[in-house]
């Protein structure tokens, strides 16, 4: 798959003086709720308008969405704000049903982006007609699942494109709702960068204390914009509660933004300096959490040998890990004295920490 300058026009032809945002409620609930969010977030930032109408729940018997009736009240917006409007589509009646009724951006929710059956009944639907369609990342870390869902829509002839990163479904992560992942999307920009990467920060903290800090992130990591949640009263919203922001919250959380300046020669080296310094943290921070993993196997380790009285030092074992370690280290082009000292360390620690159970 290419994607060119040609295939981000939709967003570039905006003309935008900062990252773009893409704002509005999770659900479309009533015409008073989406018209009074609405035009509450005409005075931000907002370039977007977003509501869901179809809403794909996790189990039956909770709001599966307005459904059609949502549709009139969406064109009313445009009318009302001049905002142009998105939401989910999820099936072929889905994209008849918005095309009819003026939809500007289509985006394909996690839950679709997972099946290659339903995403080519969207794309084939869509034959003919070129709408800008933004692609949400799967629920699975799965990168070539999701370029593979962009790959159907460019094939049936959608030009304009973009994906939103919405985060990984995981199982009792403390932070996230879905863990981010920022690697999958750095790979994914290294790879495609004229494909417009945006943001959906609401669906990756799902509460909304620590939208602002992953906001930064991405900026930080040059994405293109946002996509935030936003409703006229959060905490009575009728699905995703605890994430959604008011219009002016979301007013705050784009004030507090560190953005940067448009492009010129230096400010591309700074921008390209902070972006691999922000890769850094990221990674620096992974691998913090995995010695602290490491160390806590360590310590069952010394719990069970502690209990059967076994020496705590075994050094045969430890020679065979390091030499292991050093010959992984230099096919990967690291020196065998760094591969070495670092391993001797975790050692080091690995033995005071099993010492300390005694
Ligand atoms: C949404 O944007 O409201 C939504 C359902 O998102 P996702 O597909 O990312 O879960
Ligand atoms: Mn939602």
């Amino acid at each position: 798959m290419e994607i060119t300058k040609e295939n981000r026009q939709w967003l570039d032809s905006m003309n935008l003086e900062h990252p773009i945002v893409i704002a509005g409620p999770c659900s479309a609930e009533t015409e008073a709720q989406v018209l009074k969010t609405a035009h509450e977030l005409k005075k931000t930032d907002t370039n977007v308008f977003r509501a869901g109408i179809w809403k794909p729940r996790t189990r039956p018997g909770g709001f599966e969405g307005v459904g059609a009736i949502g549709l009139p009240w969406l064109q009313k917006v445009k009318e009302e704000t001049g905002m142009l409007v998105t939401t989910e589509v999820g099936n072929a009646s889905h994209v008849e049903l918005a095309l009819k009724h003026d939809i500007d951006i289509l985006w394909i929710g996690a839950r679709t982006t997972v099946n290659p059956f339903v995403v080519q009944e969207i794309a084939d639907a869509l034959k003919g007609v070129d709408i800008p369609v933004l692609v949400k990342n799967p629920v699975n870390p799965d990168l070539p699942l999701w370029l593979g869902a962009v790959e159907r829509f460019q094939t049936a002839g959608i030009s304009q494109l973009g994906v939103i990163h919405r985060g990984f479904s995981t199982y009792n992560s403390l932070h996230y709702r879905n863990k981010p992942k920022w690697h999958l999307a750095i790979e994914l920009k290294k790879e495609f960068p004229n494909l417009p990467l945006i943001l959906d920060p609401s669906h990756i903290c799902g509460r909304r204390d620590t939208i602002l800090d992953v906001s930064q992130t991405a900026l930080d990591l040059n994405y293109d914009g946002f996509m935030i949640e936003t409703h006229i009263d959060p905490d009575n919203a009728w699905s995703d509660a605890a994430q959604q922001v008011t219009p002016t919250q979301l007013r705050g959380i784009t004030e507090d933004l560190r953005i940067r300046e448009k492009s010129s020669v230096k400010e591309d080296f700074q921008r390209k300096l902070m972006m691999h310094r922000k890769e850094l943290d990221l990674i620096d921070s992974t691998i913090i959490d995995i010695l602290a993993d490491r160390m806590g196997i360590a310590k069952e380790i010394g719990k069970l040998k502690h209990s059967e009285n076994v020496a705590i030092l075994q050094s045969g074992r430890w020679s065979d890990i390091i030499s292991k370690m050093v010959e992984l280290g230099v096919s990967k082009g690291l020196s065998k004295e760094f591969v070495e000292e670092i391993f001797k360390s975790i050692h080091v620690e690995s033995i005071n920490i099993q010492h300390r159970i005694k």
